[in-house]
Order: C-alpha cells, then structure tokens, then sequence
C-alpha cells in the first residue's frame, strides 16, 4: 500500500517520465534511459535490451564485443530466402556528453512533454534506432515473407572512435555485408506550419582533413621582443584564413538538393537557390552564396569548410617561442584531397614562415568516395514510400555536412543512404548535439511507417 502511494505520488508529482503510449516513442524512453554518453560510451546494456526483444521476434541475434569493456555492436537478422542479398539498417547507439545546468528536464530520463520524446539521442540517433528497430520488428511481428535477410545493427563507438564500425568490419565484414545500407544522414524537414517541405536523402558524407599552420620565429627573452615573432605570424597568418572563404563546389546530390529548396521556398530565396546552381555570372553566384550561407548548415553543404579547433603555443612566461601552432580542421566535398587543401592554403596564408602541413584525416573518410546512386532498389523505395506518405513532397539526394560511419560499408562498395527518418523542424534540428535534444512522437510513428513501408518495397517476396 505504502509502495503503491509512493509510486502513484512520484508519477503524479513528475508526469514526464510517463511513458508515451506509441510503440515507437516508448523504445526511444527506454533507449534514452540508458546513458550511453561517449566518452566512455558504454553500449553494452543497449545490445542486451535490444537482443531480448529482437530474440523474441525470430531474429538471429549475434553481439560483438569491443576490446573495451561495457562496448559492444550488435546485429541481428530477419531472414530472408536468399533470392536477394541483405538490407542492413544502422544505428549507433553511443551519445555525445551533455552540459547537464543546460538542460531544462534530466537529459538521461527519457521525459514525454509536450507532444516530445526529450533527451540525448533523441534525434542523434536514438531516435532514427528505435524507428529502424520499431519498422524490423513490425515486419517480425506480421511475418512478412521476405526475399532478402533485413540486418538490423547497434553500433558502439560512432561518435568517438576507436571501435566503431570500421573496426568491425576488419575482423566480422561477413556479418555485415549487404546490397545496401541504411544510415542516419538526411533530413525529413517540416515548414513552420508542420507541414513536410522536403525529404533528403544522404548520399555521401563530407569528410575531415585536418591541416598543421606552423608559423616560425625566433625564440629569445620576452624583454627583447623582435618582429620575427611566432605567435603574432601566425595570428596574422589565422585572420587572412578568417576573412577567407572557399568558393561553392555543388556535386551532383547538392544541385538537386539545391534545386529542391528553390521549388519549395519563396522569392528572394527561391531566386537564391536557382542562381546558385544555374548561372555563370560569378557576381550573381557571390551574391546568392552570401545569402544563402546565412544558414550555417546551407554554407556547409556547398563547400570546403574552414575551423580552427586548436591553438598551441608558449611554454613559459619569459620566453618568447620559436613557433606557434594552429590545427585547422576542414569538412570536405567528396573528391577534395589534402594536396588541394595544402596548396590553397598556402596561397592564402601567403607567408613563407609559416609551414601548413597534413595531419590526419577521419578514419571515417574514403578516399575518392563516389555518391551512392540514386537509381538503387533502396532508394527508389524510399522515394516511392515518402511519396505515399506525404503525396507531392519532393525527395532530393543530399551530401551529409559531417562524417558518418558509412565509411565502412562504402569502403567495400555497398551503398549507403543516410535519413534521420522524422520530420523536424529547424528549432529541433539545432538542438541536436545541442540541449534540451527532443523529436515529436507523431514524428517517430510516421519515420517507423516510413522505414516499414520502405522495407516491404526493398525486402518482401514479391
Ligand atoms: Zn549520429
């Protein structure tokens, strides 16, 4: 009696953390629920909730555990008759950190408020992992004949290596071999009235090449200062790449992508997006980046990004250093290779004291990467299923601002398209990797039909 006052009284005094009475919004509370914050990125305990209800369902469930202890992938499959090969759909299941007095509910607590799911993940991607989970086990529980195996993944380590997918794919790439793969990637955003404006789908990932400024000086007592100083050279070296911006490169996906936003957004915009990707005049093309680059993620997509992310110089107060250091990190088109980097940056920075030299590039990134097509049974059924979803939509390939790890199926040649499969609205797009991360419910059902629907397409026997 006194347990059931305590409980009655704790859900009434939170009435948050009820849970949210859709399949898929409830998988999420309890994906949430398990801090899987990396570092350290303790996955483990998402594999053993998750192989329990998958076993369940008739999936052959295999975990791979990590040199690291409470990380591990798993994988699990519907079989299929064989007369295809897999569709794998993947999901990481390690969060990034939170700043914990930014958040206005428990970001661990998976609370309901609002019409929402809140909380890390979900929308990176315990979100896109309970619609994946939610549209495979749907397909279980109605015992759909299907021609080709569906794999259904949880990966450790996506957002912070090392034991991520590609190491994974060196010892168990039979495991995870198919025709094609579903990732996070794209978005599936809605217009101030909630309507769905578009469907992007990713294509490629841009990827990260990091590059060492190392300005040189003399090194001597901080009372004499000469003009030779390094830390001042390479400041004036850093603000000549402040004002410097790289030019638009639109691959094949950004044009439509382009294009798609220019169909779906009014005058001067609309005008923007055209003159982007169809005039020659170079004035006209300055003016519509200008605008358009307004929104930091557009400005991202069409170009080589340039951030400087660490600083390193000095060692003691009296001492004026002999050189200076500043780690650049740039995003990437496809194709764009550190040699390119290497040479425009020279040219910009313009001093022959200081060096710019490679220093590494994500274990993520595949060289000479090229788009998965667009023509694929996969992605075909994706347009095809959005369009019954919401009739007129477009749905345009997109390339995907940062890295994912697709990386690992791509380096073999499969296929990756990447969704975050639930329509969101600006305000909830910048909150990912942000605080208060939230996705609304009647957003995670309509993902799940869309993967649901999409897989039929892909998967069923005909
Ligand atoms: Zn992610």
């Amino acid at each position: 009696m006194r347990c059931l006052f305590i409980v009655a009284a704790l859900w009434l005094s939170s009435g948050l953390t009820a849970l949210a009475a859709t399949p898929t919004a409830d998988l999420l509370v309890e994906l949430i629920r398990a801090d899987t914050s990396n570092p350290p990125g303790k996955t483990a305990q998402l594999d053993e909730l998750m192989q329990a209800k998958l076993t369940r369902l008739g999936f052959t469930v295999e975990i791979f555990p990590t040199p690291d202890s409470g990380k591990s992938h798993l994988i699990a499959r519907l079989k299929g008759d064989g007369s295809a090969r897999p569709v794998l759909l993947a999901s990481h299941a390690d969060v990034v950190g939170v700043e914990r007095d930014k958040w206005t509910v428990d970001p661990f607590a998976g609370v309901v408020k609002d019409g929402s799911v809140w909380g890390r993940g979900a929308i990176d991607f315990k979100g896109g992992m309970a619609v994946f989970a939610e549209a495979v086990m749907r397909l279980a529980r109605n015992k759909i004949p299907l021609r080709r195996d569906v794999i259904f993944m949880i990966e450790a380590d996506e957002e912070s290596a090392p034991y991520n997918t590609t190491w994974l794919s060196q010892s168990h790439w039979d495991a995870m071999d198919c025709e094609f793969a579903l990732n996070e990637g794209g978005w599936i955003m809605k217009r101030a009235d909630g309507k769905v404006r578009y469907v992007s789908i990713s294509t490629a990932d841009k990827s990260s090449i990091a590059l060492l400024l190392t300005a040189h000086g003399v090194s001597t007592h901080s009372s004499m200062p000469r003009p030779d100083n390094a830390i001042f050279r390479l400041s004036k070296a850093l603000a000549r790449l402040a004002d410097y911006d790289t030019k638009p490169q639109l691959t094949a996906s950004t044009r439509e992508f382009f294009l798609t936003l220019a169909k779906t957004s009014e005058p001067p915009e609309s005008k923007y997006f055209y003159d982007l990707v169809n005039s020659h005049d170079p004035a006209v093309i300055a003016r519509a980046d200008r605008e358009i680059s307004k929104d930091y993620l557009l400005h991202a997509i069409m170009r080589n990004t340039i951030a400087p992310v660490f600083l390193n110089a000095g060692f003691r107060g009296n001492v004026i250093p002999g050189s200076a250091q500043a780690t650049i990190n740039f995003r990437v088109i496809p194709g764009t290779t550190a040699a390119d980097l290497i040479a425009e940056i020279k040219k910009v920075v313009a001093d022959p004291e200081v060096d710019v030299t490679y220093q590494g590039a994500s274990p993520n990134a595949v060289p000479g990467t090229v788009e998965s097509p667009t023509n694929s049974d996969l992605y075909r059924a994706l347009v095809e299923s959005a369009g019954q979803l919401w009739p007129g939509v477009p749905v345009t390939p997109y390339l995907f601002q940062a890295g994912t790890d697709a990386g690992a199926w791509r380096r073999h040649g499969v296929p990756v398209y990447g969704i975050y499969p639930y329509p969101i609205s600006n305000d909830d797009l910048s909150r990912m990797h942000g605080n208060d991360e939230r996705v609304p419910i009647d957003s995670l059902e309509q993902g799940a039909d869309l993967i649901y629907r999409t897989l039929l397409r892909v998967a069923a026997r005909q």
